[in-house]
């Protein structure tokens, strides 16, 4: 099932997101209630996908971020952020960095490198703390596409990375929560990042350094995660610049594309 956070006119809420039998146009098929209270009903309305805007899918109280998770892509960025280590590498997103699946990524003028990073995220359903391994499918809501924008010159300025992975728009998540997918389902997802069609990052999700169930259980044993928080996972090989007026992609297969035009703030 594909739960969207969606715009309307003045109206927000969520949807299912499906495809009409008949004409094959998708929809959204509007929800009462908040899917992470578990207390969802449709509400017989529905409205063409194309007539609503997508919104960010869940609103995190934080953004927790792998990285170095991808063999090839600790070899790229090992002259900015140090030798790999045993333990994953973990480090915040503030909320405030949320940003909808197409809208636009707002390019810092203090940074003359923006790099875009393609992910699979994960939503948590509960809250929860000291989770074991072998229960980490029953603390996740879903899964959905993001984008770890980092600002690559100030991640090497700053030596600490919140201002560099911290920016408004510096994470674009969606274009929806895709919810009933086993572990299993999600353990080889292609990860593609295009910028202006061009393909730079190419992995599967099977490259994991650090597998979910590692992930969900390491961060729990010193941070308990709340329902909508959001956990990306690292991104694969061939990070790189985006400049102002270029669109930049991220595909994660069986989830869906989120693309985000980088531009400059008035
Ligand atoms: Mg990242």
């Amino acid at each position: 099932m594909r739960i969207a956070r969606f715009a309307a006119g003045d109206d927000v809420g969520f949807g299912v997101v499906d495809t009409d039998a008949d004409s094959g146009e998708e929809f959204v098929a509007r929800l009462s209630g908040h899917p992470l209270l578990g207390d969802i009903k449709p509400t017989g309305e529905r409205a063409k996908l194309d007539d609503v805007r997508l919104l960010s899918p869940v609103l995190p109280t934080k953004v927790v971020c792998i990285g170095k998770n991808y063999a090839e892509h600790v070899e790229e960025v090992k002259h900015i952020t140090g030798e790999s280590t045993e333990e994953p590498v973990v480090f915040l997103k503030p909320s405030t960095a949320v940003a909808g699946p197409y809208d636009p990524i707002f390019h810092p003028q203090v940074s003359e490198r923006v790099d875009h990073e393609g992910e699979l995220a994960l939503v948590i359903s509960r809250p929860c703390r000291e989770v074991p391994r072998e229960r980490a499918a029953d603390v996740i809501f879903g899964y959905t596409v993001a984008n770890d924008v980092t600002a690559r010159d100030l991640q090497q300025k700053d030596k600490q990375w919140t201002r560099a992975k911290g920016f408004d728009s510096f994470c674009p998540l969606g274009p929806w929560i895709t919810a009933g997918l086993s572990l299993e389902e999600v353990q080889d997802l292609g990860v593609t990042t295009t910028v202006d069609g061009e393909v730079r990052q190419d992995g599967r999700t099977s490259q994991l350094i650090h597998d979910i169930p590692d992930i969900i259980s390491y961060v729990t044993s010193f941070m308990t995660l709340l329902p909508g928080d959001v956990v990306l996972t690292g991104t694969p090989a061939g990070i790189g610049p985006i400049e102002v007026g270029q669109e930049v992609s991220v595909t994660v297969e069986r989830l869906g594309t989120i693309s985000n035009r980088v531009v400059t703030r008035d």
